[in-house]
């Protein structure tokens, strides 16, 4: 306040489309974007992850040493050498008039520290991640908005490509079980999930435990059902790893049950909404539990769940392109995040996991925030899938390592298969040999 000629400087990664503060600053500003010249053509051009590609192997691996950024106007392939060079001659292009606010863009590709091979491998890593991960590549590597995608999909669609397995069995991929209760007034719902690499998903059962909070045999059966098995493709039979219960209806009753049967695999969790929070699930909090009357302190362990973020990724993974039954057969994977759904799902069940969308509505004091609404009451489905993702992701499935997943492949006897982020790269899922250079495709 005391200079004339005083400057304020907002500098900052963005968040949500829509939301973010910085993009909101950025487009008041001139706009500025940085030009670079092709040392073969001449063009100027702002340099962008789609100009970003690299070939694959003759198993379909990626091999993120041959990344080359391409000219948009002559395809030229530029080495990071030739990359660096060309960025030292380029210049800022503002895309609005001045008027007394500077904006500047960049993302990583424009580093003089960074080689596309490690952003290549820091994409691939990524995308074999849930939406966190994914966000946080396009938020910190590009410098973009990451796009919530909360349209719901079709459920006649997924009615249509529902796959056939043996009932009450867990096909092949799927490496670890974890189910997502929801309790109702009258019920337990809970739907069991199968996980594999990538967080590719399976629905291996469904069950509704009828009698609600206040009746013990309803718990009974909840108990019975975490000893219950389900049997592997090859064989092996599993268990719920971890199953992870909304506390929001009746809290107590299931504290108390969770005390009673342990929180090595019950996971009690609330449900909060919002994006930008720091993980998807935190805790667990200590908190009091009543048990026949008695006020235990500290007596149960809570999850929270960002309910928000693992829907938006159920609806990603949900519309991700897929091969076709040809493909498969000659042995395309499927991508990172798809969710298989098994013939016995019926249209009720789809319908609640597709009862709800994404909007932007205005806060009161005018920001704009994103809200998840319904679009018909029932939504049980769609709850307890987010329980049994925020299951898999507190049993770790997030952050677990190559090493770690061979090893439960081997506990399966699985054949092992190569990372599943390195099997399906496309957005047109071909068979890799068709078209050697992959273009990036973050959206998925
Ligand atoms: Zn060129």
């Amino acid at each position: 306040m005391t200079f004339w000629n005083r400057k304020i400087v907002l500098v900052s990664t963005p968040t949500n489309k829509g939301t973010s503060r910085i993009e909101a600053a950025y487009q008041e500003s001139d706009q500025r974007r940085f030009w670079v010249p092709c040392p073969d053509c001449g063009a100027e051009q702002v340099l962008t992850w789609t100009q970003v590609r690299w070939s694959k192997g003759p198993e379909g691996d990626h091999r993120p040493e041959t990344a080359r950024y391409h000219c948009a106007e002559c395809d030229a392939a530029w080495r990071d050498e030739t990359r660096w060079a060309a960025v030292s001659k380029g210049h800022w292009v503002a895309e609005q008039p001045f008027a007394g606010v500077v904006g500047f863009h960049l993302n990583e590709i424009y580093s003089p520290w960074v080689r596309l091979e490690a952003m290549v491998r820091a994409f691939l890593s990524a995308r074999s991640g849930g939406d966190e991960t994914m966000k946080t590549f396009v938020n910190t590597s590009l410098g973009e908005t990451w796009v919530e995608t909360g349209e719901a999909p079709d459920w006649q669609r997924l009615y249509d490509r529902r796959e056939a397995w043996k009932p009450g069995t867990v096909p092949a991929g799927g490496l670890f079980l974890t189910a997502g209760a929801d309790v109702q007034k009258d019920r337990v719902e809970v739907d069991v999930w199968a996980w594999g690499r990538g967080l590719e998903s399976w629905l291996v059962d469904h069950v509704v435990i009828e009698g609600g909070p206040g009746d013990p045999t309803c718990w009974q059966r909840l108990t019975d059902l975490l000893g219950r098995s389900w049997t592997h493709a090859n064989g092996v039979p599993m268990n719920i790893a971890r199953l992870a219960i909304d506390t929001g209806y009746e809290t107590s009753a299931v504290y108390a049950w969770a005390r009673q049967v342990g929180f090595a695999q019950v996971a009690p969790v609330k449900g909060v909404d919002g994006f930008n929070r720091s993980a998807p699930v935190t805790g667990p909090t200590y908190v009091d539990a009543t048990v026949a009357g008695k006020r235990l302190r500290r007596g149960a362990r809570l999850w929270t769940v960002a309910t928000s973020t693992f829907k938006a990724e159920t609806y990603r993974f949900l519309r991700q392109e897929r091969p076709t039954a040809e493909e498969v057969d000659a042995g395309a994977a499927f991508p990172p995040g798809t969710i298989h759904l098994p013939g016995w799902t019926d249209s009720e069940w789809l319908k609640q996991l597709t009862a709800e969308q994404l909007v932007t509505v205005r806060t009161r004091r005018g920001f704009a925030k994103l809200e998840w609404q319904k679009l018909r009451e029932r939504n049980e489905a769609l709850d307890t899938r987010v329980y049994a993702r925020a299951a898999a992701w507190i049993a770790g499935a997030d952050r677990w390592s190559e090493a770690y997943w061979s090893d439960m492949e081997r506990q399966l006897a699985v054949p092992a298969r190569v990372d599943a982020a390195g099997i399906n790269p496309g957005r047109t899922a071909r068979p890799a040999s068709r078209r050697r250079a992959v273009r990036s495709n973050y959206m998925g």
